[in-house]
């Protein structure tokens, strides 16, 4: 059975984690303070809670100190001053607001394993969609569960496999052909070790950098490449799916790949919406990813061969979703790029709202359309994707509101269809605008979304123009909330059961 650990609330998808860890070859030094900015930079990925574990050369073991709250909160300057350790890891956890088992205190990460034979502590950012069957062989075998998350099934597998052998990256081998679907994972022994693991298809995004000094040596591990900027560190590579890296105190960094597979699975949403644009993932530019997703739709919007249109169109961007796309779009187009939504930077998680009353009047405090840039002007107005459709409606009888002439909606990622189950938080298909639409109305569909969110007209952007902006092929990247097609024969028998039940209803 697949767990659903949120309540679907949001009209935007969501990253449901982040994770950071360093390693200090000096015991003298603390690396506390590098964690709070690797993990602030890392923030985006998650809200609800933080939390970090610590080890220090010749003390006792880790220390974990964990918190719901933003990492400014849970981190503040008397926390810091208290945590000592020259080797740390450290999560951002993202959790729905509403779901209050979900957000106690026991599921917020780094989960602390302490038993009579081993200690560690482990936090990922993934998701296990089906993990029943292993936690049955756990609970067979007398293991007991204080949570009913897929990370304390991995915490107590990891456990399991561990006892009688300090051979950690051959624990984490066995542990890997027993988990199937996303995770990008830290670990931190009680030897001050940190051990990384990316899965086989790497759904999630995780890297290796290095800041050497004439004083230490420190060597990071990361959800995203700002965070290796926010802590002064160079970028040295990504964790490649299916790798096992090691990052010793002591030594260096050892790798070692465990599975390699033909085809990989990255989640093609980092690079159109989670990820911050100042981020490399797998070799690619966030940023310039976005960049080539505007130039793309710019190249098939029909409007741009009216030059009537042209004289009078202005490129909005939905703050700051839309951004990178917009510039793209209107370098491309030659149209003038103009900042007409202001927002106000002090509403805080606007998308991530309970119900529908509540996001509207969120959408109307966080965003505010100029009046003097848009009265009379042809909008082209760019956002990166729509869920449900409901902020993109509001967005646009605002925008209207002020006398546009026309609203234009582009958007630079496909319209998204289908669930997804791989950590991200979604809507159901019944409640995403175009998985809806696509069932009611077929190949018209497009039609019926602009109908529905009142735009001048719409247009989306070509999978293979998306593929093609990212740089990378349909083998290499996750493309399911699109498509329908999952990459785990597991999830597709999931995906393909509850659209049946639906049709059935
Ligand atoms: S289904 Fe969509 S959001 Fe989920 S991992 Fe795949 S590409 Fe990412």
């Amino acid at each position: 059975m697949f767990k659903k650990n949120k309540i679907k609330t949001i009209d935007k998808p969501v990253e449901q984690c982040a994770v950071f860890g360093v390693t200090c070859d000096d015991i003298g030094y603390s690396v506390s303070k590098l964690l709070y900015d690797g993990l602030i930079a890392l923030q985006h990925r998650g809200q609800e809670s933080t939390g970090v574990s610590l080890y220090h050369t010749g003390g006792n073991g880790i220390f974990t100190y964990k918190k719901k709250g933003l990492v400014s909160k849970v981190l503040n300057k008397k926390k810091l001053s208290q945590l000592w350790g020259n080797v740390g890891i450290g999560h951002n956890r993202y959790a729905t607001t509403g779901s209050t088992e979900f957000s106690s205190h026991h599921y917020i990460q780094p989960f602390h394993f302490k038993n009579n034979d081993m200690e560690f502590s482990f936090a990922f950012n993934g998701t296990i969609p089906v993990y029943d069957n292993i936690k049955q062989k756990m609970d067979d075998m007398g293991r007991i569960f204080i949570t009913n998350t897929d990370t304390e099934v991995m915490a107590q597998l990891i456990a399991s496999i561990a006892q009688g052998t300090e051979d950690w990256v051959e624990v984490l081998k066995v542990a890997s052909h027993f988990l199937e679907g996303s995770y990008s994972l830290i670990l931190l022994t009680n030897e001050g070790d940190i051990y990384a693991m990316r899965d086989p298809l790497g759904f999630k995004p995780l890297c290796i950098g290095e800041l050497k000094t004439e004083k230490r040596n420190l060597y990071f591990i990361a959800s995203e490449s700002c965070a290796m900027d926010a802590v002064g560190g160079t970028l040295i590579r990504d964790v490649k799916p299916g790798e096992i890296v090691h990052l010793s105190h002591q030594k260096d960094i050892h790798t070692e790949m465990i599975i390699k597979s033909k085809t990989t699975a990255r989640c093609q949403f980092e690079y159109v919406y989670f990820a911050r644009p100042d981020s490399i993932i797998d070799g690619i530019s966030v940023a310039n990813a976005r960049l080539n997703m505007g130039i793309h739709l710019a190249r098939n919007d029909p409007l741009l061969k009216d030059p009537e249109f042209k004289k009078n169109a202005i490129v909005v961007p939905v703050p700051d979703s839309g951004r990178s796309a917009s510039v793209g779009y209107a370098k491309e187009s030659g149209l003038p790029y103009v900042e007409g939504l202001m927002k106000n930077r002090y509403v805080w998680r606007t998308f991530i709202m309970p119900g529908q009353l509540k996001r509207d009047a969120a959408v109307k405090e966080k965003l505010n359309p100029i009046r003097s840039v848009i009265e009379g002007r042809d909008v082209v107005l760019i956002d990166d994707s729509i869920v449900r459709g409901t902020t993109t409606r509001q967005i646009i009888s605002l925008i209207r509101a002020v006398g546009a002439k026309s609203v234009n909606v582009r958007i630079s990622c496909p319209p998204v269809l289908s669930a997804c189950y791989m950590g991200i938080d979604f809507p159901t298909s019944d409640e995403l605008i175009a998985g809806k639409s696509i069932r009611l109305f077929g190949e018209n569909y497009v039609e019926e979304i602009r109908k529905q969110i009142g735009a001048d007209s719409l247009l989306y952007q070509r999978l293979e123009d998306l593929l093609s902006s990212i740089g990378m092929t349909e083998n290499q990247l996750c493309l399911a909330c699109l498509t329908g097609r999952y990459p785990l024969e597991r999830i597709q028998h999931l995906a393909d059961s509850e659209n049946a039940i639906k049709m059935n209803r």
